[in-house]
């Protein structure tokens, strides 16, 4: 008997409130796992220190934001935090067509969208092991006025309780902890009958 394999991609949706981690696991997951492409987002927030135009978002005006919805070019698009934000569809099909994994960092709403739209996701959503805990991150990450901080914190509180609508959750406290089992749902996704593919032939 021989087997062969043909994977399909998985759009993998991480989302939960400011500060709670996303990004560190994101980039640890990005840095070992070479079977996925992160989606850039485009955003018409302002750039933080050290970000980089088309690798941690297309920093774009409100007006070409507003062109781009009236395009139709975003797979979701929400305002957050009083920015906005949209992941773009071209790019995302086009990675998943070639076969990668495509790994959203997405709000709650823009992931409820996702899920009510897409034919298939993963949907994880990270938890800070406390509020307390996520303003002390916001504090110490220092990429945010206090007045946003406090908008962020507030938001969160309405983002947790949108959990229940995802279909696993992570608590970042120990960083590699989370990561092992972020990476345990990743693993386990991967080999679900629907993306893995084996042509079995008899010799
Ligand atoms: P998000 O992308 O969800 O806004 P970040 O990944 O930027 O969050 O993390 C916010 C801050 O918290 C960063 O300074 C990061 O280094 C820190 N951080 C991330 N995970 C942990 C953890 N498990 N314990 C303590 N600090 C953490
Ligand atoms: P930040 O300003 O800290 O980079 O991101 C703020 C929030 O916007 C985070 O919760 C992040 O996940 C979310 N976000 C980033 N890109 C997108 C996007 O394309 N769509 C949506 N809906 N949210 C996004």
């Amino acid at each position: 008997m021989a087997v062969q394999i043909e994977r399909t991609g998985m759009l993998l949706i991480i989302s939960g409130p400011s500060g709670t981690g996303k990004g560190t696991l994101v980039k640890k997951l990005m840095d070992c796992d070479p079977t996925f492409r992160f989606s850039c987002s485009v955003t018409t927030r302002k750039p933080r220190e050290g970000e980089i135009e088309g690798v941690h978002y297309h920093f774009v005006s409100d007006e070409e934001y507003e062109r781009l919805v009236q395009n139709g070019e975003f797979l979701e698009h929400a305002t957050v935090h009083g920015h906005h934000y949209g992941t773009l569809r071209k790019p995302v099909e086009e990675m998943m067509a070639q076969g990668y994994h495509v790994l959203l960092d997405i709000d709650p709403q823009g992931a409820i969208s996702v899920m009510e739209n897409a034919r298939e996701y993963v949907s994880v959503f990270i938890l800070p092991p406390s509020f307390e805990d996520l303003r002390i991150r916001l504090h110490t990450r220092n990429t945010d006025d206090p007045v946003e901080i406090e908008r962020r914190l507030r938001n969160a509180r309405g983002e947790v309780k949108k959990i229940e609508r995802y279909q696993y959750a992570v608590i970042n406290d120990n960083l590699e902890l989370a990561f092992s089992q972020l990476q345990a749902i990743v693993s386990a996704e991967k080999q679900r009958t629907t993306r893995f593919k084996p042509t079995i032939s008899e010799n």
